[in-house]
């Protein structure tokens, strides 16, 4: 670990302002590039989860509640230009702790600071409304908080999905509690630090790392909580929305996803092709909106596989901190699920046209996973309807339109799709059929878009984070009417 992130590296549980340890014992943490264990953390429980959410009430009628929201967004811009300044350190926590390459981790703790930025400056220009109505009333909505908002993280982008969801909810004037996963909790413990240190008022975020079906599903169903953000695995994820069910508690699901990018014969395939092959391998493929689909029109389908498949060949697969290509997957259990899926391709007969290749330097004990880019695979297939959570890309020729939608929207997610096509009202029409929170036409993801709500239909998810949206998914609207006669 670089002498700066020793700096940041937090020990315990973080409640109520103060860090201590948990009663549940430790959590081993590894490095997934050489399979080492690296230290461990504090594993909290339902007990460690009463007291956070208890600190978090307390919070909202303490000096947290009483900032204004000028106030608040100075105090997350605080946090914000810290998080910046330690981009590095952060980075290299988290290429450790997820095995993510370096230049990618980087980018996950810039966009963290992005968030803090973004939040920072918006919480005061959340607004309500007027509204005409009859005669002697003024009728008018307040937008309130919550109150105790839960947050529930996978493992895969922990500095940007707790960017999107922790600090939405605080800009709005909530108090939180998180719980990040137990395969990936330093850069969440360290951003709670450097909150901490810039200022943050005691209980407005308390931290409690722990086992899922421990402290997160005490989290979920904790009769306290008025809002549950939960970002992880479809089943899950319905767990958690029967466990806030019984108290009528909203929730939002940022789940799974199965993304096609749709290539038309007219597109610029030049432009578009960094993009095909990128948006399924960044972060080893462990990315919910991984474009793992990619369907092609017959004119260039050959074209378009052979170019991908000259592109899969270059891959190089290494250690995080090697900064290549692709790095390690989270886990020899998620390693395990994505090589099942490889024999499946091949016991059936499915083309894998090409593979990436692991540096001679990558360490015997790592979760290492060469690319996989697969032809031509039937749409019913498990390889097309499932997600695989790793490297691997199938490539699907169709013959016109009609047929590009319906194997686009031809799963049971809905998270993003994208088209690349120069016919103008193609480009719009497709924005109309594809069936995804996002749709981004000859371009892919946008560069992560702090600013653009994101969010899934049908299995995907509901409910938005990101962008000015999630301020109103993080608040309640009240109808005030006046009547002055
Ligand atoms: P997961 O569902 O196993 O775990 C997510 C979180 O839930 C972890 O913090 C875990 O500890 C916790 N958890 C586990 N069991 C729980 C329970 N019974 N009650 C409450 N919490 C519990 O998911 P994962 O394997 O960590 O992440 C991968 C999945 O997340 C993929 O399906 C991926 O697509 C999805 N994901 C979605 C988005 C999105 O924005 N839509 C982003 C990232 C990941």
């Amino acid at each position: 670990m670089p002498d700066d992130a020793s700096s940041l590296i937090a020990e315990g549980v973080l409640i109520d302002g103060r860090w201590r340890p948990a009663a549940g014992g430790r959590l081993p943490v590894e490095d997934p590039s050489t399979g080492a264990n690296i230290g461990d953390i504090a594993a909290g429980g339902a007990g460690e989860i009463d007291e956070a959410v208890d600190a978090a009430r307390r919070s909202l009628s303490g000096e947290w509640g009483k900032l204004t929201a000028t106030e608040r967004g100075r105090v997350l811009s605080r946090i914000g230009q810290r998080v910046l300044e330690h981009v590095d350190a952060l980075a290299e926590m988290e290429a450790m702790d997820v095995g993510k390459p370096l230049g990618q981790a980087r980018a996950d703790a810039a966009a963290l600071g992005r968030y803090l930025e973004f939040y920072g400056g918006a919480a005061d220009k959340l607004m309500g409304q007027t509204l005409e109505y009859q005669a002697g009333y003024t009728v008018f909505t307040l937008r309130e908080p919550h109150g105790v908002t839960g947050h529930i993280i996978p493992w895969n982008y922990p500095m940007q999905i707790l960017g999107r969801s922790v600090v939405g909810a605080l800009a709005a004037g909530n108090a939180t509690v998180l719980k990040p996963a137990e395969e990936a909790s330093l850069t969440a413990l360290a951003f709670a630090r450097i909150a901490t240190e810039c200022g943050l008022p005691p209980g407005a975020l308390n931290v409690v790392p722990g086992r899922g079906d421990e402290a997160g599903a005490a989290l979920a169903a904790h009769p306290d909580v008025d809002h549950v953000s939960f970002t992880g695995s479809g089943p899950v994820g319905a767990l958690v929305q029967k466990a806030a069910a019984g108290r009528a508690a909203p929730v939002t699901l940022e789940l799974g996803g199965k993304s096609p990018q749709v290539v038309f014969a007219d597109a610029d395939i030049d432009e578009a092709l960094p993009f095909l092959v990128n948006a399924g391998i960044q972060n080893a493929g462990q990315t919910c909106s991984a474009a793992s689909r990619i369907l092609v029109q017959r004119e260039v389908y050959q074209q378009v596989l052979e170019r991908m498949a000259a592109r899969y060949r270059e891959l190089r697969v290494g250690p995080a901190l090697a900064d290549l290509d692709v790095g390690p997957l989270i886990s020899a259990r998620q390693l395990e699920i994505v090589r099942g899926y490889l024999d499946l391709a091949e016991k059936d007969g499915l083309q894998v046209v090409a593979r990436g290749s692991l540096v001679d330097h990558a360490p015997a004990g790592g979760h290492y996973f060469a690319p996989a880019l697969i032809a031509g695979p039937p749409s019913g297939h498990r390889l097309v309807q499932e997600e695989i959570f790793g490297p691997a890309q199938v490539v699907i020729p169709f013959e016109d339109e009609d047929e590009a939608v319906a194997l686009a929207n031809g799963t049971p997610y809905g998270l993003v799709a994208g088209a690349w096509t120069r016919d103008g009202a193609r480009q719009f029409r497709m924005a109309h059929r594809l069936k995804a929170g996002q749709v981004f036409i000859n371009n892919y993801g946008a560069g992560g878009g702090v600013e653009l709500p994101f969010g899934g239909v049908k299995r995907s998810g509901h409910g938005r984070e990101k962008g000015f949206e999630a301020l109103y998914a993080f608040t309640q609207l009240k109808t005030v009417a006046v009547k002055h006669g």
